[in-house]
Protein backbone atom coordinates (compact mmCIF):
# COMPACT_ATOMS: atom_id res chain seq x y z
CA UNK A 1 0.00 0.00 0.00
CA UNK A 2 2.65 2.11 1.14
CA UNK A 3 4.05 2.00 -2.40
CA UNK A 4 1.10 2.54 -4.22
CA UNK A 5 0.79 5.45 -2.34
CA UNK A 6 4.63 6.65 -3.04
CA UNK A 7 3.45 5.74 -7.18
CA UNK A 8 0.46 8.30 -6.82
CA UNK A 9 2.74 10.60 -4.81
CA UNK A 10 5.98 10.49 -7.46
CA UNK A 11 3.15 10.57 -10.47
CA UNK A 12 1.46 13.41 -9.24
CA UNK A 13 4.81 15.47 -8.86
CA UNK A 14 5.80 14.44 -12.42
CA UNK A 15 2.32 15.97 -13.65
CA UNK A 16 3.00 18.75 -11.67
CA UNK A 17 6.47 19.27 -13.34
CA UNK A 18 5.58 18.68 -16.59
CA UNK A 19 2.45 21.37 -16.11
CA UNK A 20 5.26 24.03 -14.96
CA UNK A 21 7.30 23.30 -17.53
CA UNK A 22 4.42 24.04 -20.40
CA UNK A 23 3.84 26.94 -18.46
CA UNK A 24 6.95 28.35 -18.43
CA UNK A 25 7.74 27.39 -22.02
CA UNK A 26 3.94 29.24 -22.84
CA UNK A 27 5.65 32.12 -20.62
CA UNK A 28 8.55 32.02 -22.80
CA UNK A 29 6.89 32.18 -26.02
CA UNK A 30 4.88 35.13 -24.73
CA UNK A 31 8.28 37.02 -23.93
CA UNK A 32 9.82 36.66 -27.30
CA UNK A 33 6.48 37.46 -28.94
CA UNK A 34 6.65 40.72 -26.89
CA UNK A 35 10.15 41.26 -27.68
CA UNK A 36 9.66 40.50 -31.34
CA UNK A 37 6.84 42.90 -31.50
CA UNK A 38 8.43 45.73 -29.58
CA UNK A 39 11.34 45.61 -32.13
CA UNK A 40 9.08 45.62 -35.20
CA UNK A 41 7.04 48.51 -33.55
CA UNK A 42 10.18 50.90 -33.09
CA UNK A 43 11.75 50.12 -35.90
CA UNK A 44 8.57 51.26 -38.21
CA UNK A 45 8.00 54.07 -35.91
CA UNK A 46 11.66 55.21 -36.08
CA UNK A 47 11.01 54.96 -40.03
CA UNK A 48 9.13 58.50 -40.27
CA UNK A 49 11.21 60.65 -38.56
CA UNK A 50 14.19 59.46 -40.43
CA UNK A 51 12.57 60.02 -43.54
CA UNK A 52 11.67 64.00 -42.66
CA UNK A 53 15.31 64.55 -41.80
CA UNK A 54 16.80 62.30 -44.65
CA UNK A 55 14.51 64.30 -47.33
CA UNK A 56 15.64 67.82 -45.23
CA UNK A 57 19.40 67.22 -45.60
CA UNK A 58 19.05 66.28 -48.91
CA UNK A 59 17.97 69.60 -49.39
CA UNK A 60 20.66 71.20 -47.92
CA UNK A 61 23.08 69.10 -49.80
CA UNK A 62 21.85 70.01 -52.78
CA UNK A 63 21.64 73.49 -52.18
CA UNK A 64 25.06 73.46 -50.66
CA UNK A 65 26.89 76.29 -52.42
CA UNK A 66 24.51 78.80 -50.78
CA UNK A 67 25.72 78.10 -47.08
CA UNK A 68 28.10 78.76 -45.28
CA UNK A 69 31.32 76.75 -45.94
CA UNK A 70 31.90 75.90 -42.11
CA UNK A 71 28.42 73.68 -42.63
CA UNK A 72 29.22 71.21 -45.66
CA UNK A 73 31.29 69.18 -43.23
CA UNK A 74 28.74 68.45 -40.40
CA UNK A 75 26.35 68.03 -43.21
CA UNK A 76 28.18 65.06 -45.16
CA UNK A 77 27.96 63.88 -41.29
CA UNK A 78 24.61 64.18 -40.87
CA UNK A 79 23.88 62.68 -44.48
CA UNK A 80 26.43 59.74 -42.99
CA UNK A 81 24.59 59.15 -39.82
CA UNK A 82 20.77 59.11 -40.94
CA UNK A 83 22.11 56.95 -43.85
CA UNK A 84 23.33 54.16 -41.09
CA UNK A 85 20.50 55.12 -39.01
CA UNK A 86 18.11 53.82 -42.29
CA UNK A 87 20.25 51.06 -42.92
CA UNK A 88 19.76 49.74 -38.92
CA UNK A 89 16.18 50.28 -39.01
CA UNK A 90 15.35 48.21 -42.36
CA UNK A 91 17.96 45.55 -41.42
CA UNK A 92 15.97 45.44 -37.82
CA UNK A 93 12.22 45.21 -39.40
CA UNK A 94 14.00 42.42 -41.98
CA UNK A 95 15.31 40.61 -39.38
CA UNK A 96 12.36 40.75 -36.86
CA UNK A 97 10.21 39.45 -40.53
CA UNK A 98 12.48 36.92 -40.97
CA UNK A 99 12.54 35.69 -37.26
CA UNK A 100 8.47 35.79 -37.01
CA UNK A 101 6.93 34.68 -40.33
CA UNK A 102 7.79 30.48 -40.40
CA UNK A 103 7.87 29.88 -44.21
CA UNK A 104 10.01 31.76 -46.31
CA UNK A 105 6.66 33.01 -48.57
CA UNK A 106 7.00 33.39 -52.40
CA UNK A 107 8.90 30.59 -53.29
CA UNK A 108 9.74 30.58 -56.95
CA UNK A 109 12.70 29.05 -58.83
CA UNK A 110 15.62 31.43 -58.18
CA UNK A 111 18.44 31.39 -61.00
CA UNK A 112 21.15 32.12 -58.98
CA UNK A 113 23.37 33.00 -61.28
CA UNK A 114 21.59 35.68 -62.53
CA UNK A 115 20.92 37.12 -59.55
CA UNK A 116 24.72 36.58 -58.70
CA UNK A 117 25.47 39.21 -61.19
CA UNK A 118 23.09 41.78 -60.14
CA UNK A 119 24.87 41.50 -56.93
CA UNK A 120 27.84 42.06 -58.47
CA UNK A 121 27.20 45.16 -60.57
CA UNK A 122 26.24 46.67 -56.91
CA UNK A 123 29.47 44.97 -55.48
CA UNK A 124 31.62 47.20 -57.96
CA UNK A 125 29.86 50.43 -57.65
CA UNK A 126 30.45 49.40 -53.43
CA UNK A 127 33.93 49.07 -54.45
CA UNK A 128 34.48 51.86 -55.81
CA UNK A 129 38.08 53.67 -56.33
CA UNK A 130 39.30 50.65 -53.86
CA UNK A 131 38.84 48.23 -57.44
CA UNK A 132 38.26 45.24 -56.02
CA UNK A 133 38.63 42.17 -58.31
CA UNK A 134 35.12 40.86 -58.36
CA UNK A 135 34.51 37.30 -60.36
CA UNK A 136 31.27 34.76 -60.79
CA UNK A 137 32.09 31.57 -61.62
CA UNK A 138 28.47 29.28 -62.26
CA UNK A 139 29.45 26.01 -62.44
CA UNK A 140 25.87 24.72 -62.41
CA UNK A 141 23.20 26.06 -63.92
CA UNK A 142 20.81 24.54 -61.33
CA UNK A 143 18.10 26.82 -59.67
CA UNK A 144 17.15 26.99 -56.52
CA UNK A 145 13.62 26.99 -54.59
CA UNK A 146 13.00 30.13 -52.64
CA UNK A 147 12.28 33.51 -51.82
CA UNK A 148 14.43 35.87 -54.27
CA UNK A 149 14.27 38.97 -51.99
CA UNK A 150 15.66 36.74 -48.97
CA UNK A 151 18.36 34.72 -50.93
CA UNK A 152 19.33 38.50 -52.12
CA UNK A 153 19.57 39.76 -48.69
CA UNK A 154 21.48 36.51 -47.73
CA UNK A 155 23.97 36.50 -50.60
CA UNK A 156 24.53 40.31 -51.13
CA UNK A 157 25.09 40.91 -47.23
CA UNK A 158 27.75 38.58 -47.93
CA UNK A 159 29.25 39.99 -50.89
CA UNK A 160 29.09 43.65 -49.29
CA UNK A 161 31.29 42.30 -46.58
CA UNK A 162 33.77 40.63 -48.47
CA UNK A 163 34.30 44.25 -50.16
CA UNK A 164 34.20 45.78 -46.57
CA UNK A 165 36.70 43.56 -45.43
CA UNK A 166 38.76 43.18 -48.26
CA UNK A 167 41.84 45.98 -48.71
CA UNK A 168 42.20 47.91 -51.95
CA UNK A 169 42.53 45.60 -55.45
CA UNK A 170 42.17 42.63 -52.99
CA UNK A 171 39.89 39.64 -55.14
CA UNK A 172 36.48 38.41 -54.36
CA UNK A 173 35.13 35.78 -55.98
CA UNK A 174 31.64 34.07 -56.01
CA UNK A 175 31.19 30.61 -56.74
CA UNK A 176 28.17 28.51 -57.28
CA UNK A 177 28.39 24.74 -57.87
CA UNK A 178 27.52 21.24 -56.34
CA UNK A 179 28.13 17.74 -55.38
CA UNK A 180 26.10 14.95 -54.42
CA UNK A 181 25.27 16.12 -51.11
CA UNK A 182 24.01 19.82 -52.17
CA UNK A 183 24.05 22.92 -53.93
CA UNK A 184 26.49 25.83 -52.47
CA UNK A 185 27.23 29.51 -52.95
CA UNK A 186 30.39 30.31 -51.77
CA UNK A 187 32.05 33.97 -51.56
CA UNK A 188 35.75 34.07 -51.13
CA UNK A 189 37.71 37.08 -50.57
CA UNK A 190 41.27 37.89 -49.73
CA UNK A 191 40.90 40.31 -47.25
CA UNK A 192 41.94 40.62 -43.66
CA UNK A 193 40.57 37.42 -42.23
CA UNK A 194 38.75 36.02 -38.63
CA UNK A 195 40.35 34.31 -35.63
CA UNK A 196 39.12 31.18 -35.04
CA UNK A 197 37.75 31.94 -31.76
CA UNK A 198 35.62 34.53 -33.03
CA UNK A 199 33.88 32.45 -35.87
CA UNK A 200 31.19 30.39 -34.18
CA UNK A 201 29.54 33.71 -32.52
CA UNK A 202 29.51 36.53 -35.77
CA UNK A 203 26.31 35.43 -36.80
CA UNK A 204 25.27 36.42 -33.75
CA UNK A 205 23.15 39.92 -33.68
CA UNK A 206 25.54 43.12 -33.25
CA UNK A 207 28.43 40.73 -32.56
CA UNK A 208 31.47 41.87 -34.30
CA UNK A 209 35.22 41.15 -34.23
CA UNK A 210 36.47 44.69 -34.00
CA UNK A 211 33.85 47.71 -33.46
CA UNK A 212 35.95 50.49 -34.37
CA UNK A 213 36.35 49.06 -37.82
CA UNK A 214 32.95 47.64 -38.64
CA UNK A 215 31.09 51.22 -38.05
CA UNK A 216 33.79 52.77 -39.88
CA UNK A 217 32.03 50.78 -43.07
CA UNK A 218 28.63 51.56 -42.09
CA UNK A 219 27.61 48.42 -41.33
CA UNK A 220 24.78 47.80 -38.69
CA UNK A 221 25.97 44.14 -37.11
CA UNK A 222 23.03 42.74 -38.01
CA UNK A 223 24.10 41.41 -41.88
CA UNK A 224 25.21 37.79 -40.72
CA UNK A 225 22.27 37.46 -38.74
CA UNK A 226 20.46 37.77 -41.60
CA UNK A 227 22.23 35.84 -43.73
CA UNK A 228 21.67 33.16 -41.29
CA UNK A 229 17.93 33.22 -40.83
CA UNK A 230 17.24 33.37 -44.18
CA UNK A 231 19.56 30.38 -45.10
CA UNK A 232 17.83 28.50 -42.04
CA UNK A 233 14.54 29.34 -43.55
CA UNK A 234 15.77 27.39 -46.89
CA UNK A 235 17.26 24.41 -44.77
CA UNK A 236 20.36 25.96 -45.74
CA UNK A 237 23.15 26.61 -43.35
CA UNK A 238 26.39 29.08 -43.32
CA UNK A 239 30.07 27.52 -43.06
CA UNK A 240 32.90 29.79 -42.38
CA UNK A 241 36.28 29.19 -42.87
CA UNK A 242 39.10 32.01 -41.91
CA UNK A 243 42.86 32.54 -41.82
CA UNK A 244 43.56 35.45 -40.20
CA UNK A 245 45.55 37.99 -42.67
CA UNK A 246 44.93 35.70 -45.27
CA UNK A 247 40.62 36.13 -46.39
CA UNK A 248 37.92 34.04 -45.84
CA UNK A 249 35.12 32.05 -47.38
CA UNK A 250 31.67 32.04 -46.73
CA UNK A 251 29.52 29.10 -47.95
CA UNK A 252 26.02 28.75 -48.00
CA UNK A 253 24.88 25.36 -48.43
CA UNK A 254 21.65 24.23 -49.69
CA UNK A 255 20.02 20.94 -49.36
CA UNK A 256 19.35 19.10 -53.15
CA UNK A 257 16.03 18.97 -52.22
CA UNK A 258 15.64 22.70 -52.72
CA UNK A 259 17.05 22.35 -56.70
CA UNK A 260 13.77 23.51 -58.26
CA UNK A 261 12.99 21.03 -60.86
CA UNK A 262 11.44 21.60 -64.46
CA UNK A 263 7.66 20.77 -64.28
CA UNK A 264 7.33 17.05 -66.39
CA UNK A 265 5.45 17.14 -69.36
CA UNK A 266 2.64 15.39 -69.46
CA UNK A 267 1.84 12.76 -72.62
CA UNK A 268 -1.24 14.07 -73.41
CA UNK A 269 0.30 18.01 -73.84
P1 LIG B 1 28.86 44.25 -39.71
O1 LIG B 1 27.77 45.16 -40.06
O2 LIG B 1 29.62 44.66 -38.50
O3 LIG B 1 29.73 43.91 -40.88
P2 LIG B 1 27.96 41.47 -39.85
O4 LIG B 1 26.95 40.73 -39.06
O5 LIG B 1 27.77 41.51 -41.33
O6 LIG B 1 28.08 42.91 -39.22
O7 LIG B 1 29.37 40.79 -39.55
C1 LIG B 1 29.75 40.54 -38.22
C2 LIG B 1 31.27 40.65 -38.08
O8 LIG B 1 31.90 39.58 -38.79
C3 LIG B 1 31.86 41.92 -38.67
O9 LIG B 1 31.80 42.99 -37.76
C4 LIG B 1 33.29 41.50 -38.98
O10 LIG B 1 34.07 41.62 -37.81
C5 LIG B 1 33.15 40.01 -39.32
N1 LIG B 1 33.12 39.74 -40.78
C6 LIG B 1 32.04 39.55 -41.56
N2 LIG B 1 32.39 39.29 -42.83
C7 LIG B 1 33.74 39.32 -42.86
C8 LIG B 1 34.72 39.09 -43.90
N3 LIG B 1 34.38 38.79 -45.15
N4 LIG B 1 36.04 39.19 -43.54
C9 LIG B 1 36.40 39.48 -42.27
N5 LIG B 1 35.53 39.69 -41.26
C10 LIG B 1 34.22 39.60 -41.55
Amino acid sequence: RTERVLQFTNNRHAAGNRLLLVRDITRLRQLEQMRQDFVANASHELRTPLTVLQGYLEGFSDNRDSLPPRTHRAIDQMQGQTRRMVNLVNDLMLLTRLDTVDDAGDQTAIDVAALLNGIVEDARELSGEQQHRITVEAQTAVQLWGNGSELRSAFSNLVFNAVHYTPEQGRIHLRWYEDNAGVYLAVEDSGIGIETAHIPRLTERFYRVDPGRSSATGGTGLGLAIVKHALARHDARLDIQSTPGTGSTFTCCFPRARIARAPARTASA
